[in-house]
């Protein structure tokens, strides 16, 4: 069976481990965090970065950051991941859903501006499959009406918008290291603050309130409770995991967009007999191989497809239903029976293939030899 993820392991991890056993601190915030959070400052150019256990505390952050209040209103796409809601909504916040655009799955800038009300807050772009939302004009009506912009760059690491660094241009950022991920520790995220006025806030959130980190520094001589907060830290054993791989990030996501490449070489017959679409990326947009997907005709159709792979030893698998028509929506809000058809198109005819750092060019071939197959 080729699977549709296998999370790749570079071979120094247990060295790093290894290291931070020996050196006794294994707990958050140690010498490891320290290395991981520099690596993101230095990437995004960002005052501050923060290492979380998900991505899911670093949105979590940016929610208790923002001050969400009950009745603030949150823009985000409908076709994303729970989390980008969830930490929202944990905080009373109301969530107004946006559609995608009919190119990419990201949420339709172009409609922004009719969902904006005197409460809303902030808008939470989540770059989907690591292909950039149109952030300047984004960032512009931001400005222009005073929200402040999350990125949701969980799948976005090392993916770039007109040259600039994902995660570096929303007011707050947050990426995942989930094991589905690019780079991935497991479970691990990271809180990129790109505006300095959050920055000593957010360490404070970080360590449960407390101003402990600036203790550590010699700061201040006693440390105490100050602010809410939780405890966002992982472990410094996750963090040790997460060196090995950052090192080899380069590496990684090139091999990835090669991967990726030859997909879109080979599938390129289907798109050009308008079978299938394949993923797509604006003149704005850059590749770094996090997700392949293509876009079958219609349900039925993808149903059939999965079932046919399944059937040759490969598994793909579709992707977000949608989420302002979920159950738990619908208990926390007037069901408004909102329609958002091109989520719906996605959440109906999105399919993901394979693709991870160990899956091979033959395999490749062999799956898409298989899709041929089936529209044959
Ligand atoms: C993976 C993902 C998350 C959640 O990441 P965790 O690290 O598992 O909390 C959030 N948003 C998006 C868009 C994701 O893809």
């Amino acid at each position: 069976m080729i699977t549709f993820n296998k999370p790749y392991a570079t071979g120094k991890e247990l060295t790093y481990i290894n290291q931070a056993i020996t050196k006794g601190h294994i707990s958050g915030n140690g010498l490891f965090t320290q290395w991981c959070n520099t690596f993101f400052c230095e990437m995004l150019n960002a005052p501050k970065a923060l290492l979380t256990h998900s991505c899911t505390a670093a949105l979590e952050m940016c929610a208790i950051l923002l001050n969400i209040q009950p009745g603030d209103e949150i823009i985000i796409p409908s076709f994303t991941f729970v989390s980008t809601a969830l930490a929202f909504t944990r905080m009373g916040a109301k969530i107004v859903y946006i559609d995608s655009e009919e190119n990419t799955p990201n949420l339709d800038a172009t409609k922004l501006e009719k969902y904006i009300t005197g409460r809303t807050k902030a808008i939470v772009v989540v770059h989907y499959a690591g292909v950039a939302c149109d952030m300047d004009f984004i960032m512009s009506l931001a400005d222009k009406y005073q929200l402040w912009v999350v990125e949701d760059a969980a799948q976005a690491i090392g993916s770039y918008y007109k040259g600039q660094t994902l995660g570096a241009i929303g007011h707050l950022s947050t990426f995942s290291f989930h094991e589905t991920k690019n780079i991935q520790c497991g479970e691990g995220g990271m809180l990129v603050i790109n505006d300095p006025k959050f920055a000593e806030r957010a360490e404070i959130i970080w360590e449960k309130g407390t101003n402990r980190a600036r203790f550590f520094r010699g700061e201040i001589d006693k440390y105490t409770w100050v602010d809410t907060g939780s405890s966002y830290l992982p472990s410094d054993m996750n963090a040790a995991y997460l060196k090995a791989q950052l090192e080899l990030l380069d590496d990684i996501q090139s091999r990835r967009i090669h991967l990726s490449t030859l997909y879109n070489k080979n599938l390129n017959v289907l798109v050009k007999q308008k079978k299938i679409k394949v993923i797509s990326f604006p003149p704005y947009a850059t590749n770094n191989g996090h997700i392949f997907y293509l876009i079958c005709k219609d349900l039925d159709e993808r149903t059939r497809l999965i079932e046919y792979l399944k059937h040759e030893n490969i598994q793909s698998v579709f992707h977000y239903l949608g989420l302002h028509n979920s159950p738990y929506m619908l208990t926390i809000d007037n069901p408004t029976k909102q329609s958002l058809a091109q989520c719906q198109t996605y959440a109906d005819t999105l399919l993901r293939l394979p693709l991870y750092y160990e899956l091979t060019p033959q395999e490749i071939q062999y799956i898409s030899s298989k899709i041929i197959d089936f529209y044959g």
